[in-house]
């Protein structure tokens, strides 16, 4: 548990995090028991929570009666006092969403990728022009809205906020999305890599501090690991951690770009587990990766035992590399996420399950815990505007960014 200080000279810092206990707390909570939890002085506690209030951000919502004494005021979050906006750029589609000051989705769009010869201008002018849609669409004061999050897949440059070379996104080589997205729309706007987003994203939402130590497996068009190690998201020297495509798995599976065979990234794609598959049904690995996840699910759902049998492979050898990774970090647990899981989770949480606990690689002397995203399939547009949040309202010692 963070504690406070009694410094006038923190009272920045105090107020995030006197926040940050009310926004997580189911029914709010009293001056008292933020006394308690924080260690600041009722003085203190006092100015802290009028300033929140003055900001709008949270509100008393009631009275409490506990043993003698006054009834306790509850304090909560007003959830509509601030927003920010997630864009997830993926190659199947690009998501738009906002977020209200509580992460939960207010308004929502998608749109289908440009195509590849698409300038920079082009692109960059379309996502702001559905930002700002999304934004007047959803009738939102635009003053409460406090930024735009952007979660890519890798590599970028993280200090100049620019893609660098993604190969699922060809389009954007070379784009320096932060600051042209920034100009398009007059907001603030961060980028990051979309695991990286997944995994602040899964944490605004967790009350009790359970994936301080974590991975995030994002499955959709590729595959990614998001990881946190005591309470804070890997971002790596550079920005691009949470590349697990590469690991081998299966040295006689099938040829990976990078030159290997049994890729986790190359075993996992819908079409190399249709193609896998080999049942007239399935025709062949045609088509583009969305059309390919969609066939896969519907065979999948259908029982066609080639698909079963694809999926009960490929979830053994993604348990290995689960598994290698959690020997290297000692996580213990696993969000897993992305569209592609959205599809195909129910099929492969339990082969995943199973071989994850059971396989002789692993070196943990705790069993390996599964749990389904709490996001869902947004999860990395979600995060994305997470970011946005977590760096205007999270307690930490630097300072605060409310604009209010
Ligand atoms: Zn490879």
């Amino acid at each position: 548990m963070q504690r406070g200080s009694n410094l006038p000279a923190v009272g920045v810092y105090n107020q995030a995090l006197v926040f940050d206990l009310i926004r997580r707390s189911d029914e709010g909570l009293s001056r008292s028991e933020l006394a308690e939890r924080t260690g600041l002085s009722t003085q203190t506690l006092s100015n802290v929570t009028r300033r929140l209030a003055n900001e709008g951000l949270i509100e008393e919502v009631g009275k409490v009666i506990s043993g003698p004494g006054k009834p306790r005021t509850l304090l909560a979050l007003r959830p509509h006092s601030r927003f920010a906006v997630g864009v997830h750029l993926d190659p199947a589609v690009d998501t738009i969403v906002v977020v209200d000051a509580a992460g939960e989705v207010v308004a929502r769009a998608e749109r289908v990728p440009d195509a590849p010869d698409a300038s920079p201008g082009e692109l960059v002018g379309r996502i702001g022009e559905g930002v700002r849609s999304l934004i007047v669409d959803a009738d939102l004061p635009r003053d409460l809205v406090l930024g735009v999050g952007v979660a890519a897949p890798g590599p970028f440059d993280r200090e100049a906020g620019r893609l660098l070379d993604p190969p699922l996104l060809p389009a954007w080589h070379g784009v320096a999305v932060r600051d042209e997205l920034s100009r398009a729309t007059g907001l603030p706007t961060l980028l990051e890599k979309d695991v990286v987003a997944t995994v602040v994203g899964e944490q605004w939402f967790d009350a009790e501090h359970e994936l301080a130590d974590a991975m995030f497996l994002y499955y959709g068009a590729g595959l990614g690991l998001g990881l946190s190690v005591s309470g804070a998201p890997v971002h790596g020297r550079t920005g691009n951690a949470g590349n697990i495509a590469h690991i081998v798995v299966d040295p006689d599976g099938p040829l990976c770009e990078c030159g290997s065979h049994g890729c986790i990234g190359v075993v996992m794609e819908a079409g190399v587990l249709l193609a896998q598959a080999e049942t007239p049904s399935t025709g062949g690995a045609s088509g583009d990766a969305t059309s390919q996840l969609e066939r896969l699910s519907a065979l999948a759902a259908e029982g066609d035992r080639g698909i079963l049998a694809a999926l009960e492979s490929a979830g053994r050898h993604l348990a290995t590399a689960i598994v290698e990774v959690n020997n290297l970090l000692d996580l213990g647990i696993v969000v897993l996420g992305g569209p592609a899981w959205s599809r195909l989770g129910d099929r492969l949480f339990p082969v995943l399950d199973h071989w994850v606990r059971t396989t002789a690689v692993s070196t943990s002397t705790e069993p390996v815990h599964l749990r389904q995203s709490r996001i869902g399939a947004d999860s990395t547009a979600v995060g994305a505007a997470c970011l946005v949040l977590d760096e205007a309202l999270t307690a930490r010692t630097s300072q605060l960014m409310i604009r209010g």
